[in-house]
């Protein structure tokens, strides 16, 4: 099968990350007999010294075009590069808003999980960290607080802020489906965190939640209140499955389980929208200090490929063969300079540049 596919390469590491998920894409189409087109379109500052502004319409229409787009990462230096001196719409980040916007992307999904090799990176207690933790965190991503009213206003005399937050039946249900069709490629269990104790935005999530639940009756379905649930991703985060909850829940949730793998570098992310397509790239940013001298770790990309090929086209022994290769090759030693060990002991570890790793990766692919 032909599926085509719109990368952004974007600015600082992103063209050397991109350049190696491609090549793994490449690789398993030749294992698994598929084609993988790729259109490059331009965005960010990259979009910026070409064509004066962070993404055009002709590049959302390509990425409308295609079946799914893989990302590697926009933006500079952001006291040093000339774009921060743009008017805020026209710095690169805007490029990343207009897409998702474009795209109605309102789901977005950050796996963490605990690789076995890089377990000494993890900050939890040994006696947490032992157990391992492989979640998704689904967190609805264009609702709520950040998207509702705001204003700042004189009351009686003193300066008064109000931020709303605003969610419909509509915005929560399509965000629970999603949690519940990921928990049914994995294994089967959704914690959907709120604050329903207090808000009422909470109350009717959870209500949501529950009759989208009824139509998985393989899911096993659990609510949790978000101060909880902050402490119980570091007391015994091998509880969680998919853990689903709303914007400004998930913005905080989120980073706290990527901090507990200890290994940003590591991690992918996909943006989804109503039907099978989404926006996948790594989580971190664009790395302007180490851009164009081939260090930079291209796994998290490779893994956000991966992503896309099980969320976006179905294709699950195809990721799953990607995630494998991706252990195998941190279990016989490999290591880009970022997750290279810290306390100096480097017994049975190679360091490797960036197009080593992809192309080790590849090797790996079976
Ligand atoms: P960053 O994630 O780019 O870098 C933080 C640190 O992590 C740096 O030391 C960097 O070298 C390191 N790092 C990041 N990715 C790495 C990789 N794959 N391999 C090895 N090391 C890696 O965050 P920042 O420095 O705060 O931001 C730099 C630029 O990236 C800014 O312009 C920011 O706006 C942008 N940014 C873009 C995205 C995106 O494209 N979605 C996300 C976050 C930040």
């Amino acid at each position: 099968m032909n599926y085509r596919i719109t990368s952004i390469p974007g600015d600082g590491i992103g063209p050397e990350i991109v350049t190696e998920a491609k090549k793994v894409l490449q690789k398993i189409g030749e294992r698994y007999g598929h084609t993988f087109t790729f259109t490059d379109i331009l965005m960010g500052g990259a979009s910026i010294d070409v064509h004066g502004v962070p993404l055009t319409d002709e590049a959302i229409q390509t990425a409308k075009d295609a079946d799914a787009v893989l990302m590697g990462s926009i933006g500079g230096n952001t006291v040093t590069s000339p774009w921060y001196r743009l008017a805020p719409d026209k710095r690169p980040e805007a490029g990343l808003l207009k897409i998702r916007k474009a795209l109605g992307l309102f789901a977005n999904l950050r796996p963490a999980m605990l690789y076995d090799e890089l377990a000494a990176a993890c900050p939890l207690k040994a006696e947490i960290s032992r157990a391992g933790f492989d979640m998704m965190m689904l967190r609805e991503l264009t609702g709520g607080l950040y998207f509702g009213e705001r204003k700042t206003e004189m009351i009686d005399g003193k300066m008064t802020a109000v931020d709303t937050l605003t969610y419909n039946e509509d915005e929560i249900w399509r965000a629970a489906v999603k949690g519940f069709e990921i928990a049914m490629k994995r294994r089967k269990k959704v914690t959907s965190v709120d604050k329903a104790n207090v808000l009422d935005s909470s109350r009717l999530w959870r209500k949501v939640v529950e009759e989208v639940a009824a139509d998985y009756p393989e899911v096993t379905l659990e609510h949790m209140l978000v101060d909880n649930c902050a402490m119980q991703l570091v007391k015994n985060p091998a509880q969680f499955d998919v853990v689903l909850t709303e914007n400004m829940f998930g913005d905080i949730l989120s980073d706290e389980a990527s901090m507990i793998t200890g290994s940003l570098g590591m991690l992918p992310s996909a943006s989804l929208n109503d039907t099978k397509f989404g926006l996948y790239e790594p989580s971190g940013g664009s790395a302007p200090d180490i851009a164009g001298k081939g260090i930079a770790n291209p796994i998290a990309t490779i893994l956000s490929a991966a992503m896309m090929l099980r969320y976006s086209f179905d294709l699950d022994q195809e990721a799953d063969a990607i995630e494998a290769a991706v252990k195998q090759t941190l279990k016989d030693g490999y290591r880009t300079i970022d997750i290279m060990p810290q306390d100096g002991n480097t017994d049975g570890v190679t360091q490797v540049g960036t197009a080593k790793m992809g192309d080790l990766i590849c090797e790996r692919i079976v």
